[in-house]
């Protein structure tokens, strides 16, 4: 059995989320004409970036308008009117763009510098992450409507996530009401499910990889370590270091099971303001307490959410809660909103 141990997924993390096609709004109630996409500081004509060249340049020649399975309309930087800047990642700015043209779609644009993924030799990885994020249909997956080149850039259409990262949320409150926790969970679970059903796992499910949509909904945004897996086992050793299972600390085959894994490390955090096996005293320490899955969980949460907790973070893969009892779990049940809209807010 081989097992690559990887550094974390920094270098990914920053292009992460992904595409798909734009050819249709999603929703009519997305038109953008009319909202304030705020002031653009300028800085894509000023910065272009370095050329490419040789078989780096044809990984990166991508373009959802040659997609064999469902090709967009072909996409230019002029197609779009560019807003204020959404925030900054690794490889690149992100903006609040609207098209030119009807309906006025107002999107996230995800700039990546060629020379950039280059140099951190990601061109693979990013041809894989669009190929798995293109086609994924969830309303708590990040879309992808499309993408598009330029000599020295890749452009990626995100779904706009008008309420931004949950991170900031996350330490902006210190953690969140169970209430709050639970709906996330319960969004995840059904995100995770949808994902598990067409063989892809996410492998780095955090609180960094989640981002909000206008109305508080929770959206998986970062596919850059996700794998495809038709029934396979793999055995690359990934994820943030706190939210890695014991399989994959001790370098064992993994499956889909991870998620479930990182979903109890996740209801953790989100409870009590960190993750479980955190050891401030370095990563040996942290391992060991995974691989002993040493958790000790404050008086302060429930007992419901407790049983939650320990159903996903058990050492056996195989006894793991399976995600359809997660959102059957009385702690998620309490929690949903009668409407089933459940985005969470308080
Ligand atoms: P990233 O390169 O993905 O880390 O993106 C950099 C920053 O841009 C993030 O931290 C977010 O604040 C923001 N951002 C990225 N994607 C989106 C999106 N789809 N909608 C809204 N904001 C985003």
């Amino acid at each position: 059995m081989t097992t690559k141990t990887q550094p974390a997924p920094s270098a990914l993390k920053k292009y992460a989320s992904t595409t798909s096609v734009v050819s249709r709004p999603p929703s009519p109630t997305k038109k953008g004409d009319g909202i304030d996409i705020g002031t653009y500081d300028g800085a894509l004509e000023r910065d272009v970036g370095d050329l490419v060249y040789g078989e780096a340049a044809e990984d990166l020649a991508l373009d959802s308008s040659a997609d064999k399975t469902r090709p967009t309309r072909e996409w230019h930087l002029t197609d779009f009117e560019i807003g204020r800047p959404l925030g900054k990642g690794k490889f690149g700015r992100v903006y609040m763009v609207r098209t030119k043209t009807e309906p006025r779609f107002i999107i996230a644009l995800k700039t990546l510098y060629k020379s950039e993924l280059v140099q951190s030799k990601v061109e693979k990885q990013l041809r894989r992450e669009i190929e798995i994020q293109q086609h994924l249909r969830h309303p708590n997956v990040l879309r992808l409507y499309g993408y598009f080149h330029d000599e020295k850039r890749i452009f990626l259409m995100l779904e706009f996530a008008g309420k931004g990262e949950l991170y900031r949320q996350l330490s902006k409150h210190g953690s969140f009401s169970e209430k709050r926790s639970a709906r996330y969970i319960d969004q995840m679970a059904d995100a995770l499910g949808y994902l598990h059903s067409k063989h892809v796992i996410h492998r780095d499910i955090k609180p960094e990889n989640l981002l909000l949509g206008i109305n508080g909904e929770l959206k998986i945004a970062d596919f850059g370590w996700s794998v495809h897996a038709p029934g396979n086992r793999r055995t690359t050793l990934c994820g943030t270091l706190d939210y890695l299972p014991p399989e994959m600390v001790e370098g064992k085959e993994h499956n889909e099971k991870v998620d479930h894994w990182a979903l109890g490390v996740l209801t953790y955090e989100f409870i009590c303001g960190s993750p479980p096996f955190e050891d401030l005293s370095g990563y040996n320490a942290t391992y060991k307490r995974i691989a002993r899955v040493d958790l000790k969980i404050p008086p302060k949460v429930s007992a419901e959410a407790a049983d939650l907790i320990r159903k996903l973070l058990r050492y056996n893969p195989a006894e793991r809660l399976p995600l359809a009892d997660v959102r059957r779990h009385p702690w998620v049940v309490k929690y949903r909103s009668k409407d089933g809209s459940n985005a969470a807010q308080s």
